[in-house]
């Protein structure tokens, strides 16, 4: 079963909407298997967004997300990956759909208040960056079966 992260960013925290977010998330029935509240290190911020060591939003992206603390989640689910990225909606919440977590609640390229995992393969390398192996929990949940053939 797939994995992905999630992170309720600063401005998700500062606006009280770390229930509301990741709510969207497990109503939906994907399943939370792992869950902490941190603040984020320089060194950690540079290496969750190495990938845009280059681009010229860099300096303030890490200066964001290590600004104040984050709601960190770890979520179980077919297809998760895929599925948590529809309910965020598009990077830019000029342009994310209705419906979604950012063309919900949010206005702001930066300030677009949660990360999701793109892919299956950089979301085991983030939960690898984020959690400890036993702080990710494989559990049985009492409805799995009502939500998905292959739980
Ligand atoms: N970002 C930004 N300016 C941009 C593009 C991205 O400030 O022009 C920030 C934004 O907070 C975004 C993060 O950088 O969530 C990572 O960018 P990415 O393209 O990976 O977007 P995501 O995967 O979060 O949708
Ligand atoms: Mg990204």
């Amino acid at each position: 079963m797939e994995r992905t992260l999630v992170i309720v960013k600063p401005d998700g925290v500062q606006r009280s909407l770390v229930s509301s977010i990741l709510g969207r998330l497990e109503i939906r029935g994907l399943k939370l298997v792992g869950l902490k509240f941190m603040r984020v290190t320089p060194e950690l911020a540079q290496r969750h967004y190495a990938v845009h060591r280059e681009k010229p939003f860099f300096g303030e992206l890490v200066a964001f997300i290590t600004s104040s603390p984050v709601a960190v989640a770890a979520f179980e689910g077919p297809n998760v990956v895929a599925v948590v990225r529809s309910i965020v909606g598009a990077t830019n919440p000029a342009a994310s759909a209705p419906g979604t977590i950012r063309g919900d609640l949010a206005l702001d390229v930066l300030h677009n208040l949660i990360h999701a995992s793109d892919a299956p393969d950089t979301a085991q390398a983030e939960l690898a960056l984020w959690f400890q192996p036993d702080e990710l929990v494989t559990w049985q949940r009492d409805t799995d079966h009502w939500i998905a053939a292959e739980s």
